[in-house]
């Protein structure tokens, strides 16, 4: 049943949240506006704020901990925070893929948008996600998304604009860091497979160094402890390739069924290509850590052709994308994986 609050009873949930708007009246139609490509950190605390406020009952908002330099890690709850079945959805992981943040923000809006109103395969998404709720972290980065953003401004420390120059020096760019603050590549700094891979570089870098030790980062060190809570299933979005990778070499047979139709399940939304990571060698990121910890499936979303992904390509990539969570939900109440 569709419910709706009076004026005044929202009005007083808005005073109850730590929120400064003062009336319903001053929360945009549309809060996340999709409408350019630099989409910060700052933002994004606002428009989850906004969110709350504008969907109580719907959206629950908690954290994953700190990152390195003390930027709270927001993660958004969509539905049931007492439903059996919870799947954890993290994005941007990867600095200059912050476009992610921008997707997966906006989908939050519309399944609240949708929350009473639509359907999947004829159940709302009201009962779906009072069975199978969604833990959503939008931006698991947010020190090196503020370096790909606005470059040396957005270093906290001289010690991560020394580590900057050195790879300006040598050529990078900076809107091209993966890594965080701290020239820590947080996809390869989870403990399967830490170490690992053809690329790895040996100090602090834009891409590809996985730190001195496994989860000695505070993002790595909070994701983990936040993927304890019981999660039936992940989904992880990245940017590049339009292409979904799932499975992992550490894998039992079951879970690498489960991580299959999980990635064929959305790929049946967004027509990328899947790609079974069974056979390649595991090496320190969140989807094997996951995979091995807890036997539970993982699948990993490339959004885009290219990275930093243009504004441009944001409208495509979120109509392709924006009916897969719920189809997820669906799958997963109907006991299909
Ligand atoms: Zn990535």
């Amino acid at each position: 049943m569709r419910r709706y609050l009076t004026i005044p009873a929202l009005i007083i949930l808005l005073a109850l949240s730590d929120v400064r708007y003062a009336s319903a009246t001053d929360i945009p139609a549309d809060v996340v506006a999709a409408d350019h490509q630099i989409y910060s950190y700052g933002e994004m605390i606002e428009d989850i704020s906004l969110l709350a406020a504008k969907y109580p009952g719907i959206i629950t908002v908690s954290s994953m901990g700190t990152s390195s330099y003390g930027r709270n890690i927001p993660v958004v709850i969509i539905g049931n925070t007492n439903a059996t079945k919870k799947v954890l959805v993290q994005s941007t992981i990867h600095a200059r893929e912050y476009m992610c943040t921008l997707v997966v923000m906006e989908i939050i809006e519309y399944i609240c948008d949708s929350y009473y109103s639509n359907e999947v395969n004829g159940i709302k998404y009201s009962d779906l996600l009072n069975n199978v709720c969604f833990h959503v972290i939008p931006m698991v980065n947010p020190d090196g998304v503020e370096i790909a953003q606005r470059g040396y401004d957005g270093a906290a420390t001289e010690a991560t604009r020394m580590w900057l120059q050195s790879q300006v020096a040598s050529g990078a760019k900076m809107s091209r860091i993966k890594s965080n603050a701290n020239g820590v590549d947080l996809n390869r700094n989870f403990s399967i497979g830490f170490g690992n891979g053809k690329k790895i570089s040996a100090a602090p870098c834009f891409e590809f160094y996985p730190g001195g030790s496994s989860m000695d980062q505070a993002e790595t060190h909070g994701l983990a402890q936040y993927s304890s809570k019981g999660f039936y299933a992940f989904v992880n979005y990245h940017s590049s390739g339009q292409i979904i990778y799932y499975g992992a070499g550490i894998n039992t047979p079951e879970n690498a069924e489960r991580s299959k139709a999980l990635a064929n399940l959305l790929a049946g939304y967004n027509n990328y290509k899947t790609v079974s990571e069974s056979q390649t060698a595991v090496y320190g990121s969140f989807g094997d850590y996951v995979q091995k910890t807890y036997d539970r499936p993982s699948a990993t979303l490339e959004i885009g052709t290219v990275t930093p992904t243009p504004m441009s390509q944001f409208k495509k990539i979120f109509n392709a994308n924006k009916d897969s969570w719920g189809g997820v939900a669906y799958a997963i109440f109907m006991g299909q994986f």
